[in-house]
Formats: C-alpha cells, structure tokens, sequence
C-alpha cells in the first residue's frame, strides 16, 4: 500500500486515528513508510525546505495551520506558504523572515513570539523552530521547520495580563485612599491619638504603602510582559542623569548612616560580550549618550539605590559610571551582605526572593529587579550582578552607547519632529 502523507484524515483532522492515517505492521518495516507514519502523526506542523527555498516536504498539521490544500503546498516557494507578520500584521522584510536567517546564518532559530498570515488571511500566533541542515563544508542544504499555531495559549496569556492590570489598578485608588486616611490619623496637627492607637495606626500605615507599591509594582511587570510598557526613548546624557539621581536619593542613604558616592570613568570590572574591555586603555569618553527613555532608566537607577540602602546596614553605596566607544556601563554598588551564587541568576525573575534573614524582616515584592530588566531591554540592554558573600553587590547596566555625533543627529531630529521623538530625560538634552 502506497502510504500518502496526506491520505488519512487529510490537513487538520486529530481523530484518534486521523492526521496519522493508518499504518499496517508491513508498512513499519519500509524505511521510507516509517518516515512517513512519523511525519504524518506529528501533531505540530513540519515544513522541509530546499536550498531554492522550495517546500519538499509538508505534514498534515503544517498544511492545516497555512490553510494551504495538502496536495498543493509541495515543490512551491515556502515564501508564498509562510507569510511571517509583525504583531500589527505587517509583512516581515525579507531580512527578518525566518528561513532567510536560518540560510544566511547556518544556526538554529526559535521565536516564540512569531506571527503568521495564513491563506485565509487569518493572523496566527506561531511557536517556530527552524534548524538547518549542513553539508560538510557546513553549507545550507535544508532546513526544516517546526512549528505550532499557540493562537489560543497567547490570548489565555493576554486575558491574565488584562486582568492583573485591571485588578491592580482598581485596589490601588482604595489602598491610595486608605492611606491617605491613615496619614492624617498619624498627623497630630489634625488628629488627637494616644499611644497605643498611634502604634497601631503605624503598623498599619506602613502595611498598607506595602500593599499600594505591590499594586504599583503588578501593574507594571504585567504591562511589562505584554509589551505595553509604556517609553519614551530619547537621546539621554548617562552621567548627569546619573549624577542628578544620586543627589535626589542620597539623603535616604545617609539616615541611614550609609557613605555615598559617584564615580565616573573608572571601574574594576570589565564589560561583558557586547562590549569588549572597560579598562582597556580606550579613551575614555566625558560624555556618555544612549537612546533611552530617561524616566525609566531613572526608575532602575531608584529601584537599584534603593535595594542597596535597603539591605545594606552599614558602609557605603557606590553609582559609578564608565564605558567604550560602544558601550555605556553603569552601577549601583553596595557593602551589604551580598548574595548567594546559587540566588544571582534568579533575581531578574518574577517574585523571586533569597530566602535569608533580612529578606525576612526586610519587606519587598521580588518584582523590582524584574521590572528593572525589562526596562533595560527594552533598550537591547543588559542587567547582571557580581556579588560576594559578606563583602557585597554590584548590580550591572550595559546599554548601547551613542557617538556624540548620532546624538546630535537624534536631538537635532527630535528638535525638528517633537511630536515623534520626545526627549527622554526631561532635561533637554
Ligand atoms: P524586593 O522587593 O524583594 O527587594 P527585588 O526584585 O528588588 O525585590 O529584589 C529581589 C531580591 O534580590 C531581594 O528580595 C533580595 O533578596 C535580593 N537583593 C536585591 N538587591 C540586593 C542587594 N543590594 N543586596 C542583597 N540582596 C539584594
């Protein structure tokens, strides 16, 4: 029996014994059955493509997901089957489009964020693998795509945001309120409390600015996830950004009895790959561009002091500022108690927390450091931390630095175009 990749079931039908078609103990023994039982009983689609970028081989799934009829879709352009879109469905160039980077590269590449127009016109969110197939002299032959429409998985993750959003901003106007209430209950111009109520009204006050930051703070890593963070880039000037942050939150430190300092130009790390050496002996630049939205770099900068006040008891928090010609690297250094190896590379995620002493009597959300990624690569920049147990922390910003020509360029055209390229710092840079 002749075993058709589409004959059973046809594209898109997973009945038990549908897109798999039926296979008699015979066929298993065939190489080239075999092959076909496997390819037509994968529930994601499977596309090969030769080195024309012509579609040799095409599984039920894959012809279901491009709404492409099965005995159609082989021996034509898989460009014509797969149409990739950006998420407002504008066709990718052809430099971004997937199987071109899969040549031109010869590496495997995953999205799992691509979009697809299928026949019907209909916008489908993709998970896709693409792997290429070498020769020995590590030429492209093929390459062959995995995929799977996760339309539905998206929308679900869309729906979540929505709502965490949307609780989060209504419990923050009561929480504001309730505290507000509470401030002026504390206030002995305005109210007449004896003792013990103040006590309470205290734990209280502080409980509830807990819960409006933790509202705070949901509100803005969901919009984080889905990309609805909102940012303003423009050309932003790192060091007096820096120097002026520094002078805003310095006070908080020293109540505390911490010694704070900035420093420019010189560092004992070296920056990470996309950088090459801090202190290679390059000239070192005294200005320091970058295309941001100054606000948010701001709100990590804050987020970053902040910690570092926070957990430190006692010595001093450093902002130090350095870079290449390529890169800007900033940051925040303290002589706190530092942290565990196993914890570092955790910290950027969601809700995580080390689990010690402090950060169980120090209150916090696990989201700040989260959020502080985000932002930063937003920018296609990248945030790390060094740390030593007993000795302290150094949390890392790299961002994409601007020659001062590009960032005369840029402010010379944000001045021309206000409305398109707002200054992001606010300090008319
Ligand atoms: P949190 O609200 O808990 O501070 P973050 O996301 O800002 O949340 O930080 C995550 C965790 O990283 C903290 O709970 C703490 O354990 C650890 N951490 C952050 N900054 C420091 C620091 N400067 N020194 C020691 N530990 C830190």
């Amino acid at each position: 029996m002749a075993f058709n990749l589409f004959k059973k079931g046809g594209p898109g039908s997973h009945g038990k014994t549908g897109a798999a078609g039926t296979a008699t103990a015979a066929d298993l023994h065939d190489e080239k059955l075999k092959f076909e039982v496997i390819i037509n009983s994968i529930k994601d689609g499977v596309i090969l493509v030769d080195d024309q970028g012509v579609i040799q081989v095409c599984n039920p799934a894959a012809a279901a997901i491009t709404a492409w009829p099965a005995d159609e879709v082989t021996k034509i352009s898989v460009q014509s089957v797969m149409t990739f879109v950006d998420e407002k469905g504008e066709a990718l160039q052809e430099s971004q489009n997937p199987f071109t980077i899969v040549f031109k590269n010869g590496e495997h590449y995953r999205d799992n964020k691509a979009s697809l127009l299928n026949r019907d016109k209909k916008q489908l969110a993709l998970s896709l693998d693409v792997t290429p197939l070498l020769d020995t002299d590590g030429k492209v032959t093929a390459a062959i795509a995995v995929f799977r429409d996760v339309s539905q998985e998206r929308a679900e993750e869309a729906q979540r945001g929505d709502f965490i959003s949307t609780a989060s901003h209504e419990m923050r106007t009561p929480v504001a309120a309730i505290e507000g209430y509470l401030a002026l209950a504390l206030n002995a111009k305005v109210s007449t409390i004896d003792n013990r109520a103040r006590d309470y009204l205290e734990k209280a006050h502080s409980a509830t600015q807990h819960l409006g930051q933790l509202f705070q703070d949901l509100l803005t890593s969901a919009k984080a996830e889905d990309g609805r963070l909102t940012s303003h880039p423009g050309v932003v000037e790192i060091g007096s950004l820096l120097e002026q942050i520094t002078n805003d939150l310095r006070f908080a430190a020293e109540k505390k009895g911490l010694f704070v300092e900035f420093t420019v130009g010189s560092s004992n790390s070296t920056l990470d790959a996309t950088g090459g050496s801090a202190g290679g002996g390059k000239t070192v630049r005294p200005l320091y561009y970058t295309f941001a939205d100054g606000d948010r770099l701001r709100e990590v900068i804050t987020n970053l002091f902040d910690n570092a006040v926070k957990y430190t008891p006692e010595g001093k928090i450093t902002i130090g500022l350095t870079g290449d010609d390529k890169v800007v690297q900033y940051y925040v250094r303290d002589t706190g108690p530092g942290i565990p190896p196993e914890d570092a590379d955790h910290l950027f995620q969601k809700f995580y927390r080390v689990d010690n002493s402090a950060t169980r009597t120090i209150g916090g959300t696990g989201l700040g450091l989260f959020i502080c990624r985000k932002i930063i690569e937003l920018y296609q920049g990248r945030i790390w931390v060094e740390s030593e147990l007993g000795k302290g922390s150094t949390f890392y910003i790299n961002l994409p630095r601007l020659t001062t020509q590009q960032a005369e360029k840029l402010q010379a055209e944000a001045a021309a175009n206000p409305q398109l390229a707002p200054l992001g710092d606010g300090k008319g840079i």
